[in-house]
């Protein structure tokens, strides 16, 4: 199965077997390209997409030393994502596939990223609890079979990775802030800034993220702003979002009475993250997934994996090019392997 990621702004492309695993992947990033502004600009995002999508398919295809002919079917984001974005991939998928005569999948996102753990060995099992953390969302989501997804928790306001890159932002830290702010966390001092952990002192799993970045925003603005006072800010900026966090999974864990919770989207990344929930783990006796980090953050082998699993399950669709901007990940359907 080839698979094409161009939801945002990363261009991702893989190669997966559903005996053989993961035969190759590329990742080119627009990050440089979107610096200057602080942010993704739609249009350029889907103009560089259309750059580089054909030379990463050919170098992909090259690294596994594989040809078009050997493709089973070729698998895409239709969505969520920017639509200009999206479009580029879906109808290079489609064409590329109509040509071959072979089927083309259109892939859910946030299902991609729900699924990458299954790229690592040891792959969980359902049920499971996936915390889904990425730019644009905030998901608790019970899975009790592949496709079939309960939204136990959401965020009310901005996503867990929208609330790194902003108060990274608000700090002076280049775009894309996220990871940036959590290696100046690591040198920064603990205990000297203290933020509350948002919606954890009532029950329910849902999240809040923005009053977080605006407390951080006040208390920059109330600090000598040099790079000590940077460091220590994002150490206890990213405290509080990993303790909210982890706090919630516990919660999730404990309401579902499931035992296995499953990392992904690139908050997933964050170095204290991982360690809090693999430590909370080892002690409560649950088990924790992690996709490897470049798995956590948008990439062609996740879509390429779940594109292969709804091919196997027998699922296509009309040959019609359509991608969908906003997907709410309740509707699909059971794909029953
Ligand atoms: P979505 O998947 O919701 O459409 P997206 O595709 O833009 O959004 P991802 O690529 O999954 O999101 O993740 C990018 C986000 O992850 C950014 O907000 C980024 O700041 C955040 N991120 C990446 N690495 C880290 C890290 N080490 N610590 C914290 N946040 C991180
Ligand atoms: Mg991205
Ligand atoms: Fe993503």
């Amino acid at each position: 199965m080839l698979g094409i990621e161009t939801s945002c702004d990363e261009t991702g492309v893989a190669l997966y077997d559903r005996d053989r695993g993961l035969l190759a992947h590329r990742l080119y990033s627009q990050i440089r390209l979107h610096a200057d502004y602080g942010g993704v600009v739609p249009e350029l995002a889907s103009r560089d997409h259309v750059r580089k999508l054909l030379p990463l398919v050919r170098q992909t295809l090259a690294d596994a030393g594989l040809g078009l002919a050997d493709l089973a079917g070729v698998a895409y984001t239709a969505g969520p994502g920017l639509a200009g974005a999206l479009l580029v991939g879906a109808a290079a998928a489609r064409s590329l596939a109509w040509a071959l005569e072979r089927p083309a999948i259109g892939v859910h996102h946030m299902e991609g990223h729900l699924l990458a753990p299954m790229l690592e060995a040891d792959p969980p099992e359902p049920p499971y609890v996936a915390l889904l953390v990425s730019g644009g969302h905030s998901m608790l989501i019970e899975v009790t079979a592949i496709g079939r997804y309960r939204l136990l928790g959401d965020t009310l306001d901005d996503a867990a990775g929208e609330a790194f890159d902003k108060t990274a932002k608000l700090m002076g830290l280049p775009y894309p802030g996220g990871p940036a702010l959590a290696r100046l966390a690591e040198t920064g001092t603990a205990g000297r800034f203290r933020f509350a952990r948002p919606m954890t002192d009532r029950p329910g799993l849902d999240f809040s993220f923005s009053g977080l970045k605006t407390q951080a925003l006040l208390a920059w603005q109330a600090s000598a702003g040099d790079d000590q006072a940077r460091a220590d800010l994002a150490r206890g900026f990213e405290e509080a979002v990993v303790d909210t966090l982890a706090i919630k999974c516990r919660r999730a864990l404990a309401a579902t009475g499931v035992r296995r919770l499953v990392i992904a989207g690139g908050v997933g990344a964050n170095r204290r993250l991982r360690a809090q929930l693999a430590e909370a783990a080892a002690q409560e006796g649950f088990a924790v997934y992690f996709p490897r980090p470049a798995f956590c953050t948008d990439n062609g082998a996740m879509i390429a994996l779940a594109g292969a699993l709804r091919l196997a399950a027998g699922q296509l669709e009309p040959p019609a090019i359509a991608v969908h901007p906003r997907w709410d990940l309740e509707t699909l359907p059971l794909a029953a392997v």
